[in-house]
């Protein structure tokens, strides 16, 4: 059970299905047989370039077609994988690149801006290889050897010999994104992503098959792109990557031009696109499925990407868990409202995975759907530790501690409430944020709504919902508190509102209540 085995399998019995990446006007378009003969070029090449063992090779990169022959060349060759989060602040990436001790940075040429700056810090990088064109002055003088990725393939041997891999070695790694404390590697093995990659394949995940083409619009440095690569190779499945393009106007003309059936992305990018094909009637009928994750799916974007004849089905997961462990396809017979809540929930575990519910001193609560406490889950894809052994805490008797708070119903199905450090403790009672920020999401003239606990005399925390308004519309704080009040508990509603322009978001897109708690503690909310 190894990558190497995946890349053979798409490589050669799959050898006709292709990977597009989007040029702004249009693909560049390279089948999988291709893909096969340039991953061992590339093998060669970083061979020649001194990477040995498992030695980490990173990539800074968006999602195209070299970033998927890295993610093919590196495991199978014996290396480590190291995505590398673009989006991180310079001084998060010296962290991690140095912490994972990277020996060489394959990097979009378009990257440059973004690498130059910290290249000199990169204490074990030796060479960078650069993809595309691009204006290479600001990355000299940082004391590294630069080579260009075609001219590295092209003097490469089209074959390589690929080693035997043992599956339980390491084969990619990659940052928690750091919403909450310290950047920790996760390190995949050949078997975990093996496994993964057969488990998004069953019909319970995303069933992807030789028939499909996947979008995984998600980035690669973000848990491996949810693992939609691999899968896709692995099936047959053929794959179109959207490089830089990731706002919703050049997202929906791709979608349409090539007509993918499977794209996976977080619920903001998709709250864009929605509002986008609604504004100027898209046809966005071709995806069959789009799984969706990272944080809490709104009901609402649910149901208005069903008005345009499209299926969002909602996914669980995190870095540590390769990522997608539970998926929310409702049970079968079900209808009306039930189908919703099922569907508005994280969803159920796929097979091969444990799931638990723990309260105070690590009691296993009831699977009642009532008793909220830590999600707990093992299994072959959940990571075991993180690298070094950073924070051993949060691993226990083969347990994942997850930091989310939820419940667990009697048909499996998981309902987060919370993330640990989210939880709003009022009074001695929890508020769930993600369920206010779900109502709130559910009005008409709200785009955006995130809501964190802040400090009370009284209360200890009350919670604070930000606001994002649909442009044009005006809605008072007094309204949506109207509008809440029908939805849950009196004691749970916000007396505290505050307009924005934008929510801040994470590295992944995620709100970033973090930034928001900040924001409040310096007086920027008001
Ligand atoms: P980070 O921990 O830095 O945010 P991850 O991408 O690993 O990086 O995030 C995993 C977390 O994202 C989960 O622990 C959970 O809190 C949240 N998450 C993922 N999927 C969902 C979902 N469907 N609903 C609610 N929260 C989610």
């Amino acid at each position: 059970m190894t990558i190497t085995t995946i890349m053979r399998c798409g490589a050669g019995v799959f050898g006709e299905a292709s990977v597009s990446t989007w040029t702004g006007d249009g693909t560049r378009r390279r089948t999988y047989a291709e893909v096969g003969e340039r991953a061992a070029r590339l093998a060669g090449a970083l061979r020649g370039l001194g990477v040995d063992g498992d030695q980490r090779v990173a990539t800074f990169a968006w999602n195209n077609t070299e970033h998927l022959e890295a993610y093919l060349a590196v495991p199978s060759m014996g290396a480590v994988l190291h995505t590398l989060n673009l989006r991180l602040f310079p001084d998060q990436l010296v962290y991690i690149a140095n912490h994972a001790e990277d020996r060489v940075v394959i990097a979009d040429a378009s990257l440059i801006p973004l690498l130059a700056p910290v290249l000199a810090r990169l204490e074990t990088v030796r060479h960078v290889v650069l993809v595309g064109e691009g204006d290479t002055a600001p990355l000299e003088g940082a004391g590294k050897e630069l080579h260009d990725y075609e001219e590295l393939l092209a003097a490469a041997p089209a074959t390589f010999a690929w080693p035997e891999i043992d599956e339980r070695s390491a084969a990619a790694m990659c940052y928690t994104s750091g919403t909450t404390g310290n950047p920790k590697g996760v390190v995949y093995s050949h078997r975990s992503a093996y496994l993964h990659s057969m488990s998004t394949c069953t019909g319970n995940a995303m069933g992807l098959s030789a028939s499909d083409v996947v979008l995984p619009v998600v980035p690669m440095f973000h848990a491996n792109a949810w693992g939609l690569p691999y899968a896709a190779v692995m099936a047959g499945a053929s794959l179109v990557m959207p490089d830089r393009f990731l706002q919703a106007e050049p997202l929906v003309r791709l979608i349409e031009a090539e007509r993918p059936t499977v794209a996976g992305a977080v619920p903001t990018i998709w709250s864009d696109v929605l509002r986008h094909a609604k504004e100027h009637g898209s046809d966005l009928t071709s995806l069959r499925l789009v799984p969706c994750g990272g944080s809490a799916v709104p009901e609402s974007l649910m149901r208005g990407f069903e008005e345009i004849g499209v299926r969002i089905v909602q996914a669980w997961g995190m870095t540590e868990t390769s990522p997608v462990a539970s998926v929310a396809h409702p049970p079968p017979g079900a209808a009306g409202e039930d189908v919703w809540r099922a569907r508005a929930s994280q969803g159920r575990v796929l097979a091969g995975l444990e799931m638990r519910i723990v309260g105070d001193g690590d009691v296993v609560l009831p699977r009642d759907g009532e008793a909220v406490g830590e999600v707990e889950i093992r299994g072959p894809w959940i990571t075991g530790a993180y690298h070094l052994d950073e924070d051993p805490g949060r691993f226990h008797d083969g347990w994942l501690r997850t930091g989310d708070v939820g419940t667990l119903s009697p048909d499996g199905y998981l309902v987060l409430t919370d993330r640990a450090k989210d939880v709003i403790k009022s009074g001695g009672e929890w508020i769930s944020s993600v369920e206010l920020e779900n109502h709130l999401m559910a009005h008409p003239d709200v785009v955006e709504a995130a809501v964190v606990g802040v400090p009370d005399d009284r209360w200890q925390e009350r919670p604070l919902a930000s606001v994002v308004v649909r442009d044009g519309a005006e809605v008072t704080a007094a309204q949506l508190r109207e509008f809440l009040a029908g939805r849950v508990a009196k004691w749970q509603l916000p007396e505290r509102w505050t307009f924005v322009a934008e929510i801040p978001k994470t590295s992944v897109g995620k709100f970033s209540k973090k930034t928001l708690r900040q924001m409040y503690r310096d007086g920027d909310l008001t």
